[in-house]
């Protein structure tokens, strides 16, 4: 055959292609991309009318920027203005969203023997990690006579009382900072809208923490998990319906002082940032306390993360150490695809502690 004559076969094979396509009308992956909670947010939807799926996006990036202003806790939000009353030692007082977000945080807080702490506001805002600051701070890290006061205050939720939406019992000082399970209880908000709308595919996904609802065409939606020490992935995950999958890292906001990272996880118990831990990755069918669960097993670290994700209930863990070792459930490992090869892998499950 001469080059010429090829030409007539492809354009029908093309045709033919083109117009099988147009008869079928393929379902779609819609992607929308925005920008809250401090990173970035994308959605994607799946076999959604086209016409609907910009719509459907708006109103869940609408979501975002109105949980993100009402849970600053440095800003003029509702968070913002209550701990702004719990400084000035005024009558505090919360609304029904607000009161729904402590009471969520309480119980986590308390089945993690309050290595979540959601209480830890005044730790954040004296190692510099609070959200006004417009620059990561550098250090030095703040005296073991400051830490001491915050030490000695024990401030948590444990004696925080709300009655009529009145706060009361606090000791004066505390400052709330929901930062550890915003981001998660934000996209289960988000995944409910999307329910509420009809929609029965789709994925939200935080900067890397995500929740997903069925399939993509009948295939999961893949995920990556982010190396905590090197560029791209780690491995990567099939997510089921429903699903969360979040990640907690010394990677996402630290400094370096003195050959030291210091970073914004805290260990409610020393005042200093978590040592051991560079990630921990939680799967479970919430966001609010997957993300919940990362945080306190950044602060379990690896000799403690197995009696405090019992305790949690999560069972879907892994933990990379900062020596590289990388410990994870046998749930969890019996599907998750590396992509690097870790230094060393210990399976150990969550029951046998
Ligand atoms: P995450 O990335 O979900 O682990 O959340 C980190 C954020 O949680 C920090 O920026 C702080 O605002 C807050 N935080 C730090 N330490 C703790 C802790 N021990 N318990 C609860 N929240 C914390
Ligand atoms: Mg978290």
């Amino acid at each position: 055959m001469t080059p010429g004559m090829r030409h007539p076969l492809i354009a029908l094979a093309l045709l033919l292609l083109t117009a099988c396509a147009e008869k079928t009308h393929p379902p779609q992956v819609y992607k929308y991309t925005f920008f809250s909670m401090g990173t970035q947010i994308d959605l994607s939807l799946f076999d959604v009318d086209p016409a609907r799926s910009e719509q459907i996006a708006t109103a869940i990036e609408r979501d975002f920027t109105a949980l993100n202003t009402a849970w600053n806790p440095w800003g003029n939000g509702d968070l913002g203005q209550l701990n702004t009353a719990l400084k000035k030692n005024q009558p505090a007082t919360v609304n029904q969203a607000l009161q729904e977000l402590i009471e969520n945080a309480r119980i986590l807080a308390r089945d993690s023997d309050g290595l979540f702490n959601p209480g830890v506001g005044g730790l954040v805002t004296l190692w510099g990690f609070n959200e006004a600051a417009t620059q990561m701070p550098s250090g030095p890290p703040p005296t073991q006579a400051a830490l001491d006061v915050w030490l000695k205050r024990h401030d948590s939720l444990a004696n925080l009382k709300i009655q009529n939406l009145t706060l009361s019992g606090h000791k004066p000082g505390l400052i709330l900072d929901f930062g550890g399970y915003a981001k998660g209880y934000a996209v289960d908000k988000a995944i409910q809208h999307l329910t509420d709308l009809g929609v029965k595919n789709a994925i939200v996904n935080a900067g890397g923490d995500l929740r997903a609802i069925g399939s993509k065409g009948g295939r999961p939606w893949m995920i990556g998990i982010r190396d905590p020490r090197g560029p791209g992935m780690l491995a990567a995950l099939p997510v089921r319906d429903g699903e969360a999958v979040f990640t907690s890292g010394d990677y996402e906001r630290f400094y370096e002082y003195q050959g030291h990272r210091y970073h914004h996880i805290f260990d409610p118990r020393t005042g200093y940032p978590t040592q051991e831990t560079a990630s921990v990755t939680v799967v479970y069918n919430a966001g609010a306390k997957a993300d919940a669960s990362a945080t306190a097993l950044m602060v379990a670290g690896p000799q403690h993360w197995q009696s405090t994700a019992k305790r949690l209930g999560v069972r879907q863990i892994m933990l990379v150490a900062t020596d590289g070792t990388v410990y994870i459930t046998s749930a969890l490992q019996t599907r998750i695809q590396f992509e690097k090869s870790p230094a060393k892998l210990i399976v150990g499950d969550v029951d046998a502690h």
